[in-house]
């Protein structure tokens, strides 16, 4: 800490506040990690059930990696980024995704050797500087889903059945898939003059975000939520009518493998996301009752290009771990529990405490989940403290069983209370608790 931020966290202090986190960047907090267990499980579940690998790249990534691979004029780029220069004078920025630094990963690294496709999953934090509001924060979690390496429909749909495995083995079974096509850059081009024709007779209608977007990439007025430029969305142009065969075809065996799986979708022709990065198949889930999507994305193939100078066809999604939290806790879906500490530690002397801590370390070897609070002193208030975390068994150490080679086993189930040799502890408290 420097001599200037001693004092002014002093100030702070002493002006009687405390301080806060930040606006829009949430604690998790210990009440809430039965869901973020269940998140690192199920993800690896999946991962596993469906062949991806971890990857995990850094938070920091130079900031023209996002400009070059989100697209200048999309808000993520134009107003949502964290962007800041290092000591060293490097422009670098949060990552407000991650998708782009998994690409810039595969391509450093030539990941192509490990497997081809390559599918990888990540899950970690990410930051945009938008209005928090429900479902919307500052910092928020993702999981990512990316297969790289493969142009084929086959890889639209297992990504979307990845994501299905997921969201059901947290017990979410009501998702309903939206999905639409933005063709390729060839078929996009005649779409984008004809959206530029239509909106323009608009144009005094729309918000002055929009009316800078029709020059430069009126796709994007699409993804625009102010109430007037998503009234004039609604007559606009099909993109679906402006699909060359190629991109039809892959639209149609995409929609032909998801129908053979039961998966349930709407068409959305609005449907755009607010990355430029993506072509082809685009796609989100929503759930009855939820204001908000809890993920998604779509095929990626000019990316790397973008990014790499070559091209390597990808197709990915993510999901927002936050919302699907807020979904769970309104859908009264409980999170897989933790198993519980069943045992409780209390020591009534100095040097029953010195010898209990080689007692637990045995437990835990044994894998059986053991607590304490070995910095109070009654037993009264190690009791109280057993009672706090629920626990099922108390183990009770004095001078008398120290000098008795013995340990006394309290289960509070029942009230019985029990003396046992230490040598058969771990045997006596496995019987206990089968
Ligand atoms: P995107 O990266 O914009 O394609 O969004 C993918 C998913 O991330 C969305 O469907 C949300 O579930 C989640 N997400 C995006 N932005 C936010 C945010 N600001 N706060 C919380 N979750 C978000």
């Amino acid at each position: 800490m420097t001599g200037k931020t001693k004092i002014a966290a002093k100030t702070f202090l002493k002006k009687g506040k405390l301080f806060q986190s930040i606006k829009g960047m949430a604690d998790i907090l210990p009440i809430d990690q039965d869901y973020w267990r269940s998140f690192w499980q199920t993800a690896f579940k999946v991962s596993s059930r469906h062949g991806f690998y971890f990857i995990e790249t850094p938070i920091l990534e130079p900031a023209s990696l996002f400009e070059a691979s989100i697209g200048a004029t999309t808000d993520i780029v134009e107003k949502q980024m964290y962007v800041f220069k290092t000591p060293g004078g490097d422009r670098v920025a949060l990552r407000p995704e991650g998708t782009a630094g998994v690409m810039r990963s595969y391509l450093q690294h030539r990941l192509s050797y490990f497997s081809l496709p390559l599918k990888v999953f990540y899950l970690g934090p990410m930051f945009r500087h938008e209005k928090p509001q429900a479902g919307r924060y500052r910092q928020f979690h993702q999981l990512g889903f990316e297969i790289i390496g493969d142009n084929s429909a086959f890889y639209d749909a297992e990504i979307i059945l990845a994501s299905l495995d997921f969201f059901r083995a947290l017990g979410l079974n009501d998702l309903i898939l939206k999905i639409n096509s933005l063709g390729c850059r060839v078929c996009r081009l005649a779409f984008r003059q004809e959206l530029k024709n239509y909106f323009s007779a608009y144009k005094k209608e729309l918000c002055p975000d929009c009316r800078r977007r029709l020059g430069r990439n009126p796709l994007r007025i699409l993804d625009c939520q102010e109430p007037s430029c998503r009234t004039l969305k609604s007559g606009s142009p099909n993109i679906l009518d402006y699909l060359c065969q190629n991109c039809n075809n892959h639209f149609k065996a995409v929609l032909e493998l998801i129908e053979d799986n039961g998966i349930k979708y709407e068409l959305d022709p609005h449907l755009v996301r607010g990355l430029d990065y993506y072509n082809r198949t685009v796609f989100e889930f929503v759930s009855s009752g939820l204001s908000f999507s809890l993920g998604g994305g779509g095929r990626y193939d000019y990316l790397a290009e973008i990014i790499g100078h070559r091209l390597v066809p990808a197709v990915g999604i993510s999901l927002g771990l936050e919302r699907i939290v807020e979904a769970l806790k309104i859908k009264n879906i409980s999170p897989i529990k933790r198993k519980r500490p069943l045992v409780f530690f209390a020591a009534i002397s100095e040097e029953a405490k010195k010898k209990s801590l080689g007692l637990m370390e045995k437990l835990r070897a044994a894998d059986i989940p053991v607590v304490e609070a070995l910095g109070r002193n009654s037993l009264k208030s190690q009791m109280k403290a057993a009672d706090k975390v629920k626990s099922s068994l108390v183990l009770i150490l004095g001078q008398k069983e120290i000098f008795e080679g013995s340990i006394i086993i309290k289960d509070l189930r029942t009230g019985a209370q029990e003396n046992i040799l230490l040598d058969k502890l771990v045997e006596e408290i496995k019987k206990r608790l089968s």
